[in-house]
């Protein structure tokens, strides 16, 4: 018999939310925004009205609801359903008890985890990692989130902070992370990282070809269009990619080295760059990684996209209940 739930992904743009079936299907899904610069009694609200209007949808169509799940962004105490830390995207949400605050409305169970661990679980369970047993899983946008699955099963680490991929270091004197580390991977390979060497570039250069697509507008600079030039063979985009993926290559190497998994998954805005670019990230793997590592590794691109957040969120809720 199937059963149903709730999932909820909270980000800093958007809430995604749906009604996934313990077989992987989505019933129904919203997205409102999250409103991530107000103050976190709005942005819990916002929460309880993506519950609310799935609440009523369920009850319309007769579904009955066995539990709610929350992915949200930072170090999450799974047990407590509390953020601890790690939210510089949404810093007023620093030690809210996320589990407690909607416990007061809602009458589920309800469980709360770390969204890329969340995204990992629902690629393990449904997407590209499914059949294996030790997977990487990456999301790769404005910060670089990760998900560790060790023999079939989620790795949090000893204090929930573990998986922290994102704030591996790659240069010891490198750029300042707002994690208060140094040289960290997210501040060399992110979306955010790459739209602000793109600027840098173009305040040097005005003559290029990105410049005049955003006419001389930099705020107008994303990933999709570096990506579009890339393609088209852009010397200033294709440096920026080539050097995204050496960074890129040079962490996922020592994570290769320190896990040896089967397959790395590569989720988030960047990897719509599509599969030319996750090729390139394995090449640069396969330079660094042990070569018994290597050998055998797949580098693959997310399979559930945008929904893996809520559909990993509904499965946490799956799982634990
Ligand atoms: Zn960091």
């Amino acid at each position: 018999m199937k059963n149903y739930y709730i999932g909820i992904d909270l980000g800093g743009t958007n809430i995604k939310y749906g009604i996934v079936s313990s077989e992987g299907e989505i019933v129904t899904k919203g997205i409102i925004p999250s409103r991530a610069n107000l103050k976190k009694d709005v942005i819990l609200s916002n929460i309880k009205k993506a519950i609310s209007s799935l609440l009523y949808y369920s009850r319309k169509n007769k579904i009955k609801i066995k539990g709610i799940g929350i992915g949200c962004p930072g170090i999450v105490n799974v047990e407590k359903g509390v953020i601890m830390d790690m939210v510089p995207n949404i810093p007023q949400l620093k030690n809210v008890k996320i589990k407690a605050e909607l416990k007061k409305d809602f009458h589920c169970p309800i469980y709360v985890d770390n969204d890329a661990n969340l995204m990992a679980l629902a690629e393990h369970k449904f997407g590209a990692a499914k059949g294996y047993k030790n997977c990487l899983c990456l999301t790769i946008g404005t910060g670089i989130g990760s998900g560790i699955i060790i023999d079939g099963k989620l790795f949090r680490g000893s204090f929930f902070a573990g998986a922290e991929f994102g704030h591996t270091s790659i240069f010891y004197d490198g750029i300042k992370c707002r994690c208060g580390n140094i040289g960290c991977v997210e501040m060399y390979a992110s979306a955010r990282a790459m739209v602000k060497k793109a600027k840098k570039l173009l305040d040097k250069d005005k003559n290029l070809l990105l410049y005049k697509m955003v006419n001389g507008n930099l705020n107008k600079i994303s990933t999709k269009r570096i990506f579009d030039l890339w393609k088209k063979g852009d010397r200033l985009c294709t440096k920026i990619v080539n050097e995204t993926c050496v960074y890129l290559g040079t962490a996922i190497g020592s994570a290769v080295n320190l896990l040896n998994p089967e397959v790395v998954v590569i989720g988030g805005g960047v990897a719509e760059a599509g599969m030319k670019f996750i090729k390139k990230i394995e090449k640069e793997v396969t330079k660094r990684a042990n070569p018994v590592a290597s050998k055998n590794l797949n580098v693959v691109k997310a399979k559930l996209e945008n929904d893996a957040g809520f559909i990993g969120a509904a499965l946490l809720a799956q799982l634990s209940s």
